[in-house]
């Protein structure tokens, strides 16, 4: 089998958005599952509404995701160049062709195709059979000179070789024209696949670049994980015909196949996302996590008074990534431990104060500290339960004071590594200005 050649050709009109993201990702998966390539082609040549910002922004949230192209634009390739705006001499070069047989004519300025009239058939290697007959000429070179889409599309999938036409469902209703143009080009027709819509969260109808959550750039700025992304995209129209959610992409890789992407619509579910996004968080190697937190606090100025010692920040984010949902929870969650001016949660404080003695809990507790052993956490564990035995209290009467007095707050990390990772001078700091003002 000739080797496959697939192509995503966005237009850098607006934001990268998810609906082009899954399109992208269902060629990369066929290149990779085929050992074939994959070529991105920068559809702009609508220069009123292009602009090097969008540009920019498919590269980068194509490299964020991972989908890295085999030709292209920063890659080269031997069917450059892959900007429709540097094409204009392949374009000439196939209009002299079409013009030669006989097949366009001039009307008011702009040049017409002269369609066949006869249904195009095309087996859809997603939908089956789809038939359908242009009954109109239409134009491919409009009055200012310039070739349209369907022209310009359909000549660089001749040029680019290629084999597999991946694309949104709101471009079959164009397969017809294209197969005319292919066919008076005398070029072989490409397969087809039509992948199909993605709906709104709500409601019915197809998720568009205003929706909520539609955004590429979105998630990346809010710290979420390329690779949750991505694995959520693989289901947004495929399954690996099993119960399997999570999936990693090396085997998304080789199960993925053109007949298995799904027929009907697919429901964007922004739950689901932060649901595979948190999997994916948990499961990360602590020192990766480590990397995207601080890149993701940096970039919210977060320690605009100082950055922490590397061990120091280390030791929280390892601390505190099993506890939060997502990395942009983080600020919200971290914060007693880069200051002391953190607040006392008025309904945790209430709650302590409710039974026993929590300031004769934590003045015993306050003098077995000054000679603890901080270095582990079953260390300090194990002095915890010695003082709960020693004055007939439970552990949680010395814990939840004393989680309060260093946090002031009920929720947070295991409690042996809050201790741990604040350390000694820290904890007998606060929990000696607790009972001050308690
Ligand atoms: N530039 C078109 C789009 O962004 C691509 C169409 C195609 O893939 O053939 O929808």
């Amino acid at each position: 089998m000739p080797q496959v050649r697939v192509r995503f050709a966005p237009s850098p009109t607006g934001f990268f958005h998810i609906g082009s993201a899954r399109t992208a990702l269902f060629n990369w998966l066929y290149a990779r599952h085929t050992g074939g390539v994959f070529i991105l082609r920068v559809e702009d040549t609508d220069q009123a509404r292009n602009s090097e910002e969008f540009l920019n922004l498919i590269y980068n949230s194509l490299r964020w995701l991972g989908l890295n192209w085999d030709e292209g634009p920063q890659a080269g390739g031997d069917f450059g160049p892959y900007l429709q705006s540097e094409r204009a001499s392949v374009y000439a070069e196939f209009l002299g062709r079409l013009k030669a047989s006989g097949r366009t004519y001039e009307k008011d300025g702009a040049l017409f195709f002269r369609i066949s009239g006869e249904p195009q058939v095309i087996e859809d290697a997603i939908r089956g059979r789809v038939e359908r007959t242009e009954e109109k000429d239409f134009v491919i070179v409009r009055s200012d000179g310039k070739p349209v889409f369907h022209f310009v599309n359909v000549v660089d999938d001749i040029s680019m070789r290629v084999s597999h036409v991946i694309r949104g469902e709101d471009h079959l209703s164009n397969t017809s024209k294209h197969t005319e143009l292919f066919k008076a080009l005398g070029a072989p027709i490409p397969v087809y696949a039509h992948i199909p819509l993605i709906l709104k969260q709500n409601g019915p109808g197809k998720m568009s670049k205003r929706d909520q959550g539609a955004l590429v750039e979105e998630y990346q700025k809010r710290g979420f994980l390329p690779e949750a992304l991505v694995n959520f995209l693989c289901l947004l129209g495929w399954s690996p015909k099993d119960d399997r959610e999570k999936l990693p992409l090396e085997e998304v890789v080789r199960l993925f196949d053109l007949p298995g992407v799904n027929q009907s619509n697919a429901r964007f579910d922004e739950k689901k996302l932060a649901h595979m996004n948190m999997v994916y968080l948990h499961e990360m190697a602590p020192e990766r996590c480590l990397v995207l937190a601080r890149d993701f606090l940096l970039g919210r100025s977060y320690f605009a008074g100082g950055m922490p010692a590397e061990a120091y920040l280390r030791d929280v984010i390892a601390l505190c990534q099993p506890k939060v949902r997502a990395i942009e929870d983080l600020p919200g969650f971290i914060g007693y431990f880069f200051g002391e001016d953190f607040a006392t949660d008025p309904k945790a404080r209430e709650k302590v104060f409710a039974k026993g003695d929590p300031k004769a809990r934590l003045g015993e507790l306050l003098a077995a500290l000054a000679l603890a052993d901080f270095s582990s956490d079953a260390a300090l564990e194990t002095l915890v339960k010695a003082l709960a035995e020693e004055h007939g209290a439970a552990t949680g009467d010395y814990i939840h004071p004393a989680r309060l007095a260093v946090s002031g707050t009920a929720v947070g990390p295991s409690f042996y590594g809050l201790l741990r990772v604040l350390g000694r001078d820290r904890v007998i700091r606060r929990i000696g200005r607790f009972l001050a003002t308690a």
